[in-house]
C-alpha cells in the first residue's frame, strides 16, 4: 500500500538512521524515558521503533501496532526483547560491524591503563617534563601477564586475536566452552579470576551478569590486577571497585561504561590508577554509520518484505 509505516524514535539516536529513513516512513521524534510521552493519537499508529536506549514493557504495551524494534548498538539490555516476544514483536540489533572498533578500542583503554599514557601526556601538556623532569614510571606492564576474558562472543573473539601478539596468556570464561578455541577455558568467573591478573569483561547486561565484577572477584585478581570494562556498567559492583582501587587490594582499572551512566561517580575522578572514557568504544563516524545502515535497513526490509539482517535471538525471525 501507499501509506507509510511511521517510526517512533524515542530520544536521540544518531541523524544517519533519520537521513536513511527520511521520505521512506514517517517519523514520530518523542522524549526518552521510562515512561512513553506521545502526541494524542500517536500511540495507535506507531509500527516500528528506531532506538538507542530504553524500550520498557511500558512502551511496549502503549503500542498495540508495533512490529519492530530497532535497537541502535549490538548491546539490547535497554530493549525488554522477552516481552516483545511474547508479543511477536521482532526486536533487532547491530552486531559484528562494530566489532573490530570495539576490540581496537579495548586493546587502547588496556595499554592506557597499564602504562598511564593520559596522564603521561597531561605531564607533557602541562609543562611539567621540562619543569620537573620525566614522568614517573608506571607501575604496571603488559610483560608477563595473564589476560582472561569474561565474554568470548563476536567482540571477545577479536579482543583476544589482538591480544595474541603482546604475548600475554589468554584464557575466557563463558557459560559453555567455544569450540575450536586454543585459549583456556575457565567453567568460573571466580577460577578465572584467581588464574588471571588482567580481566576484562565482554558480557552483555543481563540479570545473570549483574554485579557479576563483585569484591571477590577483584580481590581474587590481586595487588598487580588490573579490570578493563568494555561490556556494560550494569556486571559491575562500582561501590567494591572503588573500595578495592583504593585500598590497594585491585591494582588498576580501566572503564568505558559504567553502572548508571552518564553519571560517573565522583570518587572514581580522583584516583590515579584509573583510566575512565565515556562508552566510546564504538565510537567512530565509519561504525557508527555502518550500525545505523544496519538500523535503517531492519526497519526497511521488516516493512518491504518481512525481512530482518539481524534479529535478536529472543524474537521471532521472519521471511
Ligand atoms: P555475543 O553475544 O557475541 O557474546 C557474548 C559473550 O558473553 C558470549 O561469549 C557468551 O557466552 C558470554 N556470556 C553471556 N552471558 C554470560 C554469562 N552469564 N556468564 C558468562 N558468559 C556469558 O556479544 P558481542 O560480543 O557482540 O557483545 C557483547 C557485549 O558487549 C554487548 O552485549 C554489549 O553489552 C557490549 N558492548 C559494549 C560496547 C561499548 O561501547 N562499550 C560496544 C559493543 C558491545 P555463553 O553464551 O557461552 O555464556
Amino acid at each position: 500500500s501507499d501509506k507509510k509505516a511511521v517510526v517512533l524514535v524515542p530520544g536521540k539516536i544518531n541523524p544517519r538512521v533519520l537521513e536513511r529513513l527520511e521520505g521512506k516512513v514517517e517519523i514520530v521524534a518523542v522524549p526518552a524515558g521510562a515512561e512513553p510521552a506521545l502526541p494524542d493519537g500517536a500511540a495507535e499508529r506507531v509500527n516500528a521503533i528506531a532506538v538507542s536506549g530504553v524500550v520498557n514493557a511500558k512502551w511496549i504495551d502503549a503500542l498495540p501496532k508495533l512490529e519492530i524494534i530497532a535497537n541502535f548498538g549490538v548491546g539490547y539490555d535497554g530493549v525488554d526483547a522477552k516481552h516483545a516476544a511474547k508479543r511477536g514483536i521482532v526486536v533487532t540489533n547491530t552486531p559484528d560491524v562494530l566489532n573490530d572498533e570495539v576490540a581496537d578500542t579495548t586493546i587502547a583503554l588496556l595499554i592506557n591503563t597499564v602504562r598511564r599514557l593520559y596522564q603521561a601526556e597531561t605531564w607533557l601538556r602541562d609543562g611539567k617534563w621540562v619543569g620537573e623532569g620525566p614522568f614517573a614510571l608506571s607501575p604496571f606492564s603488559l610483560r608477563g601477564r595473564k589476560v582472561g576474558l569474561f565474554g568470548m562472543g563476536r567482540i571477545g573473539q577479536e579482543i583476544a586475536k589482538r591480544l595474541e601478539p603482546f604475548k600475554v596468556e589468554i584464557g575466557y570464561h563463558t557459560r559453555s566452552k567455544r569450540d575450536g578455541l586454543s585459549y583456556t577455558y575457565y567453567g568460573s568467573l571466580k577460577d578465572m579470576a584467581e588464574a588471571v591478573d588482567i580481566l576484562i569483561c565482554i558480557v552483555p547486561g543481563t540479570p545473570e551478569t549483574h554485579k557479576a565484577i563483585n569484591a571477590e572477584i577483584l580481590t581474587a585478581l590481586g595487588a598487580q590486577g588490573v579490570f578493563i570494562n568494555v561490556g556494560r556498567g550494569s556486571s559491575v559492583d562500582e561501590d567494591a571497585l572503588l573500595e578495592t582501587l583504593k585500598s590497594g587490594a585491585l591494582g588498576a582499572a580501566g572503564l568505558d561504561v559504567f553502572y548508571a551512566e552518564p553519571k560517573v561517580p565522583e570518587a572514581f575522578l580522583s584516583l590515579p590508577n584509573v583510566s575512565l572514557l565515556p562508552h566510546v568504544a564504538s565510537a567512530s563516524v565509519p561504525t557508527r554509520n555502518a550500525m545505523a545502515d544496519l538500523v535503517a535497513d531492519n526497519i526497511l526490509g521488516w516493512f518491504k518484505d518481512g525481512k530482518v539482517l539481524t534479529p535478536v535471538p529472543e524474537t521471532p525471525v521472519k521471511g
